[in-house]
């Protein structure tokens, strides 16, 4: 509550001076009025109630040229504080207010919009927004807002809609949420139609050649229909797209592999990609394929001898494993063991944007809303 208190001071301080202004410029019963509402809402604020506090300031507080920026500061303090209700009551009484100009009334609306928006009340944010991109002076930030509002409503379509709109109005190509979006319908007419989304993907991938999740998204589609030759072709692009995320689909590709029957040609990509990748994954899935290959002793052999140029403790664990897991000898059990006990990989993402992670890949980081921002930090 003494927050709430320092927050109104400015305000309670605003309305001092505004009512002092009003004292000297107005009529006599004018401002006697006006001093009743102004002690009476400060008694409201000693009595520690702000909320009936704030509508006797708001009520007295006439809104003119002079006022309108206090009014407005305030809603802006209330929504950043979270207290977006009291903003909400500030702008709606704002708007109601005859006096104010058509421009004026605009940029309120469009302060009440982010009110709604920070509520969770979408369709009267939307509402808002529709009105507003009509209005010249506020359709690119009310595009904005209804691209933002179609993605959080799922709306693919009239998200995609509002991201081309944004690309003319802004002069600037958004290639990446545009792909995004295309995946996003094709997710959602994949389980109906596989080719409207097959459709959608290469649209996607037409708009963006760099997505590497229009590419996983397709392979799967050729997955469920055991169609391996196909969704090897795609996966195999991911190391150009982005080499970044060729580990997390690691498994993925060697699956094809297998399921096709291609042991050499999985042990020769294996071979090139441990060459060039440092993820731990990538080298035990090599040191797997080599064991298969060519047997312990060549396997144990390859492992000494990258374990001699760099030590890390998952190709240590790894050796341990292979080495180890047949000895009779205590000590060996017992370093086996303890090696077992060391973290595994921990795959994770970062948002390049806003640095959250996570342990899920995230197309659409969750506190950035950017696209395409996540990147895996394999250990
Ligand atoms: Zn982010």
């Amino acid at each position: 509550m003494p927050q709430l208190l320092l927050l109104l001071l400015p305000f309670a301080a605003a309305s001092g001076w505004y009512f002092a202004y009003k004292h000297y410029h107005l009529p006599e019963k004018s401002s006697a009025s006006e001093q009743a509402g102004y002690f009476k809402g400060l008694n409201y604020l000693l009595n520690e109630q702000p909320d009936k506090a704030i509508d006797v300031f708001i009520e007295l507080l006439e809104v003119d040229d002079e006022t309108l920026d206090i009014h407005l500061a305030l809603g802006t303090l209330f929504r950043q504080r979270g207290e977006v209700e009291k903003s909400i009551r500030i702008h709606q009484n704002l708007i109601a207010r005859p006096q104010i100009t058509e421009e004026t009334r605009f940029s309120v609306l469009n302060e009440l919009g982010l009110d709604y928006m920070r509520a969770g009340l979408l369709d009267r944010a939307e509402n808002i927004y529709l009105e507003l991109e009509a209005v010249k002076s506020h359709e690119m930030a009310a595009i904005k807002q209804l691209l933002a509002i179609f993605q959080q409503e799922k709306e693919w379509l009239k998200a995609i809609e509002y991201a081309l709109k944004l690309e003319v109005i802004s002069q600037a190509k958004t290639p990446v949420i545009l792909a995004h979006l295309h995946c996003e319908m094709a997710l959602a007419n994949q389980q109906e139609d596989v080719n409207v989304a097959t459709n959608y993907l290469r649209k996607a991938l037409k708009i963006d050649p760099l997505c590497v999740r229009a590419n996983v998204l397709s392979a799967e589609i050729s997955m469920a229909a055991e169609d391996y030759k196909s969704a090897l072709k795609v996966l195999m692009k991911i190391d150009e797209q982005d080499p970044h995320f060729t580990p997390v689909y690691l498994d993925m590709l060697i699956d094809c592999f297998d399921r096709l029957g291609k042991a050499k040609q999985k042990f020769d990509f294996l071979k090139g990609l441990q060459a060039t990748h440092a993820s731990s994954l990538v080298f035990q899935r090599f040191v797997e394929a080599l064991l298969v290959k060519e047997g312990r002793i060549e396997a144990v052999k390859f492992m000494r001898s990258r374990l001699a140029k760099s030590a890390q403790h998952n190709h240590l664990k790894l050796y341990a494993r292979l080495a180890l897991v047949d000895s009779v000898d205590a000590e060996d059990a017992f370093l086996c063991g303890v090696l077992k006990q060391l973290d595994d990989d921990i795959s994770s993402f970062q948002c390049q944007q806003c640095g959250f992670t996570s342990n899920n890949l995230n197309w659409c980081c969750p506190s950035c809303k950017q696209w395409g921002e996540s990147e895996p930090c394999l250990a």
